[in-house]
């Protein structure tokens, strides 16, 4: 017999994107999930209700705790990140709140690196403090500093891998064993690189954040976030989260589980097309610097081979001119939204300063090492010709103007 919303152990991660969670008996004989609007479910009979409430059989009761619809999406991801346990969130800054506040008290210490997410960055230099949290925030760049710091005693060690915006590498079994070795929990948020590209929990992470807004939904169309990993963990992080009441809603986990099924498809396009066109603006005489972990110039280019399937859809690079260029390089671009998202179908093209780091000072940004004149460029699924003739026009037409003048004066 087939277990339904299961898949076979050998199954592919294409396979798992489409099948996992899906289950062949929904209501009404559906092959698509219901969305379970319903804020309660009723119970006939007050002792199957005790039952449930308990947690003695399976079944549903009011949906901040609980729903169908978000437990298949928490069963999809569950299952793509072969980890043991899911629970999913509002978003994926709530995942991430909710996780570290769960797992961290007064007098604990928190290990993490200098190019975190900007709200994530938040939470280490302005909320942990308040709680009496200590944080050691390190040189991103800096393996031995990390380990270092990890070495000095801690509870949690918080990684991102890539990060946003200028895609450092960070190695992740490297530094889960020294946490280990701490008896330290290790955290990744895995939004960059997708359960397709790299798997957090199988590299010796014990538990993966995601934001569900980017790649897993991948439409631009739901906000959402998630944890997967170890089974006692996700029961303590999914407490948290019934009472402070970050649930994910069920309209949301329908929209990303239909996006998830062509995860792959989608992650397949964008590690491709992201590779050539970082490969097209490492050789454009008007980019200074270009950031991709694909590319051998990369800094973390072996750690990145070492540790990831494909190295993702998003890249960023820095053109000639500073901020001025940058300002009017973007509206020229003909297909990309310029807009504080990526992972989307589309892609999603911007400053640091707008999306990643909006909540950052110019200060904070310096110190982060993002340079003013950096754009953050996530590939959608265009065709990857389309893509590299849009960016050579606006490159070009950018700075023909300054040249022409020039030879007039
Ligand atoms: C967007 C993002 C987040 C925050 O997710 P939201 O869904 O916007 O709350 C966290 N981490 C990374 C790497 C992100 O890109």
């Amino acid at each position: 017999m087939v277990r339904p919303g299961k898949v076979k152990n050998s199954a592919k991660p294409a396979t798992r994107a489409v099948w996992a969670g899906e289950k062949k008996n929904f209501w009404e004989r559906s092959t698509q999930v219901p969305v379970a609007l319903g804020v309660s479910f009723a119970y006939a009979d007050v002792d199957e209700w005790l039952s449930v409430a308990q947690g003695k059989s399976a079944g549903h009761i009011y949906s901040r705790n609980t729903n169908p619809t978000v437990a298949v999406f928490e069963e999809k991801i569950r299952d793509l990140e072969s980890a043991e346990a899911a629970t999913s969130f509002a978003s994926g800054m709530a995942a991430i709140s909710n996780t570290l506040f769960t797992l961290l008290s007064p007098g604990d210490r928190i290990v993490s690196i200098k190019d975190t997410y900007g709200g994530t960055n938040k939470i280490f230099v302005e909320f942990l403090p308040r709680f009496g949290i200590h944080v050691a925030l390190c040189d991103t760049n800096d393996h031995d500093e990390i380990e270092s710091e990890i070495g000095k005693g801690c509870d949690v060690v918080y990684l991102e891998t890539p990060t946003n915006p200028t895609v450092k590498v960070v190695d992740i079994a490297r530094l889960a064993a020294a946490a280990h070795r701490q008896g330290a929990i290790v955290v990744v948020d895995n939004t960059f690189a997708t359960p397709i590209n790299q798997l957090p929990v199988q590299l010796g992470a014990d538990l993966a954040i995601h934001s569900a807004t980017k790649f897993l939904g991948g439409h631009a169309d739901a906000l959402g976030g998630v944890v997967c990993g170890k089974a006692d963990l996700i029961a303590k992080i999914y407490h948290f989260r019934e009472i402070t009441g970050a649930c994910l809603d069920p309209m949301a986990a329908y929209l990303l589980l239909r996006g998830m099924k062509t995860l792959h498809l989608r992650i397949a396009q964008q590690n491709k097309s992201a590779l050539k066109l970082a490969q097209f603006l490492e050789s454009h005489p008007r980019v200074t610097q270009v950031f991709y972990p694909g590319l051998k110039s990369h800094d973390h280019f072996d750690i990145a081979r070492k540790q990831m399937r494909g190295f993702g859809g998003v890249l960023s690079f820095a053109i000639e001119g500073g901020f001025k260029a940058v300002k009017s390089f973007l509206p020229r671009l003909r297909y990309a939204h310029l807009a504080a998202n990526l992972g989307a179908v589309e892609t999603v093209a911007g400053p640091p300063a707008t999306t990643s780091h909006v909540e950052s000072s110019r200060q904070e940004r310096e110190a982060a090492g993002i340079p003013e004149a950096l754009i953050r460029y996530s590939v959608g699924i265009e065709d990857t010709e389309d893509l590299i003739a849009d960016l050579n026009q606006a490159l070009d037409q950018g700075f023909a103007v300054p040249r022409r003048n020039k030879k007039v004066s």
